[in-house]
């Protein structure tokens, strides 16, 4: 795929009353990149997704999507039209409804999805969906409730529901928490699937799983960049043995 620069960030701050949970945090993801961040408890991955998501805005600093999109000043709704998508680490399908109906449910406004009990969808949402559930290998499921579904297939469905959106980036926040090995071993598949044409920010403590799936790992701790690299090279790092692995 086409290569540029999908995320910059630097020397971002983010304060809250006084505790500076960001500091003077880089980060440069590429199009088309898989990156793995890791870090201890209280490092700062989640503010560092909420500054990408707009959730949080940042104290000081740049925040770019692409070229143009400047986080610092768009709105969460703002940041999601312009192709981030994240997944949060608690599935939120609807567990009433079916595979199909929440993938319906995710579809960007489109008028032909509330006509579609009795009519058709257009051409696009039905092709949005068909490949929604390819990709997430739940084709079969389609007609069976999201709440019968075991948890690999919740994750795997919300990430077809926020497949529905067509991001670019995709942020994933623990994807393989609670998975059995198995699980495991298709949500490596499928990230691997995701990056043939989207840029992947997962933040994982799966030190296996990242390896299987990942070539750059950046490390925050306590609000900074401890290291950055293969996931080899960072786990051989003093530092990041001192502050994270070596506990
Ligand atoms: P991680 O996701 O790596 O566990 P977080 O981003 O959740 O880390 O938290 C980083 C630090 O910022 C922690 O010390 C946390 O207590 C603090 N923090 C996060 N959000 C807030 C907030 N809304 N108000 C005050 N402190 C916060």
């Amino acid at each position: 795929m086409r290569h540029g620069v999908a995320l910059y960030l630097e020397k971002v701050n983010v304060d809250f009353d006084g505790f500076r949970a960001l500091t003077d945090l880089s980060l440069y993801i590429d199009e088309g990149e898989l990156r793995c961040i890791i870090g201890p408890n209280g490092a700062g991955k989640t503010t560092l997704m909420d500054v990408i998501t707009g959730k949080t805005r940042p104290t000081s600093g740049t925040a770019f999507f692409g070229q143009h999109h400047d986080l610092s000043k768009m709105s969460t709704e703002e940041i999601a039209e312009a192709g981030i998508g994240r997944k949060f680490q608690k599935p939120t399908v609807f567990e009433a409804f079916s595979v199909l109906e929440n993938l319906l449910l995710a579809a960007p406004k489109d008028k032909t999805v509330r006509k579609s009990l009795f009519g058709k969808l257009s051409g696009e949402t039905q092709a949005n969906i068909e490949a929604s559930l390819e990709m997430t290998r739940l084709g079969e499921f389609r007609n069976k409730q999201a709440g019968l579904l075991s948890h690999g297939q919740k994750q795997w469905l919300e990430i077809g529901m926020l497949l529905m959106q067509k991001p670019h980036l995709i942020l994933l926040d623990e994807p393989v928490a609670g998975m059995t090995d198995y699980e495991t071993e298709l949500t490596a598949e499928l990230c691997l699937e995701l990056k043939k044409n989207h840029t992947l920010i997962v933040v994982e403590h799966d030190m296996s799983f990242i390896d299987r799936i990942s070539e750059k790992v950046t490390v925050l701790a306590a609000g900074q960049v401890l290291a950055e690299g293969t996931l080899a090279s960072v786990q051989a790092n003093s530092d990041v043995i001192e502050k994270y692995l070596g506990r």
